[in-house]
This record gives structure tokens, sequence and C-alpha cells, in this order.
């Protein structure tokens, strides 16, 4: 365990670029490690069980929330549960690293609630709405249905980004990606 471990959250509407973000945090020998979380979600295409996510029916989620296995847990979209798994958190903390987060807005600062100053929350802000939605249909991994979802609900997270520590604007990537480094090793230092 690190003398003073530290918990990094990012959070953002779907297809803001959370995912690249935190691929790019993971890559820069900053020594985090990323929280995989639980969900109920289908799998994508790429996407590998325990190293994305732990992929779980709903029954099997609804277990880990029985047995208080998750610090914290939503139905990000409806019928879709998404949990961060206490027994992952613990694992890195004990193997020495500090944590890495990709979590829904409200997870996000329920996590900050938590860990308070040894938590930095950052929101990832799209320039505008309309980039955001070209993002996510640019990405070309959710059906219609689940990106009709995710737009709709895009409107009120992006709401949330003033209870954030930190706003990181993601228009130009390599600007957002050398910031993030940035306020994430200076966090890391303090
Ligand atoms: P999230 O994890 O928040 O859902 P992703 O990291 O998957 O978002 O990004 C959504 C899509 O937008 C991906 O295809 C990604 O490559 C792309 N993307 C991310 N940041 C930028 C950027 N600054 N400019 C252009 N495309 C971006
Ligand atoms: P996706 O289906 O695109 O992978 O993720 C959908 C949303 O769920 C994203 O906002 C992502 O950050 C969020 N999410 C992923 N894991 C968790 C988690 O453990 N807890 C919460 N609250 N949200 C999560």
């Amino acid at each position: 365990m690190l003398a003073n471990p530290k918990l990094i959250i990012i959070s953002a509407p779907s297809g803001a670029g959370k995912s690249t973000i935190v691929k790019h945090l993971l890559s820069s020998g900053l020594n985090l490690g990323f929280s995989v979380s639980a969900c109920s979600r289908h799998k994508r295409e790429g996407e590998t069980d325990g190293k994305d996510y732990f992929f779980l029916t709903e029954d099997e989620f609804r277990e880990h929330i029985n047995q208080g296995d998750l610090l914290e847990w939503e139905e990000v979209y409806l019928g879709n549960f998404y949990g961060t798994l206490r027994g992952e958190v613990d694992r890195l903390l004990e193997a020495g690293q500090s944590v890495i987060f990709d979590v829904d807005v409200v997870g996000g600062l329920n996590i900050k609630r938590i860990y308070g100053n040894q938590a930095l929350a950052i929101f990832v802000q799209p320039p505008s709405f309309e980039v955001l939605k070209q993002r996510l249909y640019a990405r070309s991994t959710d059906n219609q249905q689940s990106l009709d979802k995710r737009d709709e609900k895009a409107v009120w997270e992006l709401t949330f980004a003033s209870r954030f520590d930190y706003i990181l604007i993601n228009d130009k990537l390599e600007i957002a990606l050398n910031k993030a480094v940035e306020v994430v090793s200076d966090f890391l230092k303090a």
C-alpha cells in the first residue's frame, strides 16, 4: 500500500472521451490501476471480460448488491447496471497503486463523497452537445436504441460539471490528454 494512495475519478456523459483519457493516463507511467467495474450490459466487440468490465447477468449483479460487494452502483441506463467492486479497489491499493475510475456522474460524485480529499473528481467536458453526439455515433458501438438513451441522458449529465473538482475540456484530443496527465500527476504528487 502506498503511504498516501489517491483515487482519480473520470466522469462524463457517454461519448465525451472518458475511456480514451483513462487509457492514456494508464499508459503514462503514473502508477495507476484501473478499477474494473461490474456491469450487466452486453459485451461489445473488442471488449474483454475482467479487463473492460466484469460482465454479469442482472441476477448476478443483484447478488453482488445483496452481498454488499459494491462501493457504489447505478442503473445508469434502464436495465443496465454498473457498479464499483470494493474488492477491485482494495486489490489495487494493496498492490501499491493509486486507483482510476471510469464511472457515470452520479457514481463519480458518490466515490468523491466517500474518499474526500484523497480523491480527485474530473468531469470530461465535450466542446458541445452536437460534438458529443457525433463522437458517440462515430464510435459505432451502440445500436440506435442505445444511442437514443445515451443522448437523452447526456443533457442531464452535462449539468453536473460544476460539482466536480476539475473540468477537463476534451476538444482537441492531444491538448486534453496532455492536460489530463498534468492535472493527475500534480494531484498524485501533492
Ligand atoms: P466515453 O468513454 O466517454 O464513452 P470514448 O473515449 O469511447 O468516450 O470516446 C468516444 C469516441 O470519441 C471514440 O470513438 C473516441 O475515439 C472519440 N474521441 C474521444 N476524444 C476525442 C476528441 N478529442 N476528438 C475526436 N474524437 C474523440
Ligand atoms: P458504457 O456502457 O459506455 O461502457 O458505460 C456507460 C456509463 O456507465 C459510463 O458513463 C460509464 O462511465 C459508467 N460506468 C462504468 N462503470 C461504472 C461503475 O462502476 N459505476 C457507475 N456508477 N457508473 C459506471
